[in-house]
């Protein structure tokens, strides 16, 4: 089982430099040849598509104040989103832009959940919070009771644990992720853990973006999102620059040079012969020199985007799609002017941009249950012009196996 670790030496002890570990099992030589074998060519880069990773902040506090650095605000989550998608696609004016020659944009979007499993509206969207009487996480209770307790279904969700994570010895754990598992690929029996555990974890105080939400309880050199994106880069199957070895080991990128050791700071470096390339998202430099994948990086991830089971799926996943259901209908679709003389308005109040997506069915019946016309319309185009005598009707509204029906008043 692959499962990655990121730790930061607690303050004020300087005997602690390691802020990261990975525990390899013997599968990772499986998961290399798949992963090489899997590896994108250039021409499918030029022609790579978007990827769609809906995202939900499982966040557990103890009772914790809302909006506290324990139970962390929807604004921060927000901020941590829109972190992630700059950095991943290296978004010109942002934190996350490079304009270094091996730099790469991975073209996904990273967005909020708007429904639960059951296709319930989340109150706040991307977020469900739980209340623990637990103030801190070990990695094994985390592991072993919060995830088997809560999950959503990883191959529709990204699941995001925000937790106090308990220091262990010296060492704070800033957050972990599981490798993506591609059990179901080129014959390989490399299972990277159950479906219950295959999500990322942070510590509560490294969510956010101090740029774009001040939040002070965030750590101060994890306080721009990058923790976050450090550890999807290991749910896409990245690997710290440094190969988690000495000048010999790998981490399967030809663009990254070798390392003998993670950075933890923003100060040059040259440990292989080679300057290190500390502003690297996989290496554990501070989040303020951090701004760059690489080619070979965004080649790896693309692979485990077009492949790997609970990764690939998150691509049709509509979970970000606020749902058109009954209560939608009930809700949020109006008609107008009331009464009607000689033009009427369904007013479709969704706040997707779908606009052509989908059709409406509209029915007008008279008060016989007589229909006087039946047509479809997309979303877009909901004006009606009519040309009926003055009385009572109906306008039936409908979609799939919803709908909902308006009185309406005719006049000449
Ligand atoms: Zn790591």
């Amino acid at each position: 089982m692959f499962f990655i670790l990121c730790l930061l030496p607690i303050l004020g002890t300087a005997q602690e430099t390691e802020r990261c570990k990975v525990f390899y099992s013997e599968d990772s030589a499986d998961f290399e040849q798949w992963m090489q074998a899997n590896q994108s060519t250039p021409t499918e880069l030029e022609e790579r598509m978007d990827f769609n990773i809906p995202m939900i902040f499982h966040i557990v506090h103890n009772g914790d104040v809302l909006n506290s650095i324990g139970n962390t605000s929807a604004e921060s989550v927000y901020a941590q989103i829109e972190t992630l998608n700059e950095d991943f696609n290296r978004k010109l004016g942002s934190n996350g832009y490079n304009d270094h020659p091996d730099g790469a944009s991975l073209s996904i979007n990273f967005c909020p959940a708007k429904v639960d499993p059951d296709g319930n509206v989340l109150q706040e969207f991307g977020i469900n919070r739980i209340q623990r009487n637990k103030p801190k996480w070990s990695t094994s209770e985390i592991r072993n009771e919060l995830m088997q307790e809560v999950y959503w279904d990883p191959s529709r969700y990204l699941n995001v644990y925000v937790v106090e994570i308990a220091t262990s010895g010296l060492t704070r754990f800033l957050g972990f992720a599981q490798f993506p598992s591609s059990s179901n690929l080129s014959g390989l029996n490399n299972d990277q853990g159950g479906a219950s555990t295959d999500a990322i974890v942070l510590h509560n105080a490294v969510v956010g973006n101090h740029e774009k939400v001040p939040n002070f309880g965030l750590l101060n050199e994890n306080n721009l999102g990058r923790v976050a994106t450090h550890e999807i880069g290991h749910w896409l199957g990245l690997i710290h620059i440094w190969g988690d070895g000495d000048c010999d080991a790998d981490d399967f990128c030809s663009d990254t040079p070798n390392a003998s050791d993670p950075n933890n700071s923003c100060l040059e470096n040259q440990s292989c012969g080679e300057i290190d390339m500390i502003e690297n998202y996989m290496d554990y430099s501070p989040d303020a020199c951090m701004n760059i994948f690489t080619n070979d990086q965004v080649a790896r991830m693309i692979t485990v985007l077009r492949n790997a089971p609970r990764r690939k799926s998150l691509n049709t996943s509509n979970v970000c799609r606020e749902p058109i259901n009954q209560s939608f209908f009930d809700n949020k679709i109006t008609i107008g002017p009331n009464p009607v003389q000689g033009e009427f308005f369904i007013n479709f109040n969704y706040s997707e941009d779908l606009s052509n997506a989908f059709a409406l069915g509209v029915n007008l019946f008279d008060t016989q249950g007589k229909r006087i016309f039946n047509t479809s319309r997309k979303v877009d185009d909901l004006s009606f012009n009519i040309d009926v005598p003055a009385g009572i009707y109906f306008v039936q509204v409908s979609y799939e196996d919803f709908a909902k029906s308006f009185k309406i008043l005719v006049i000449e």
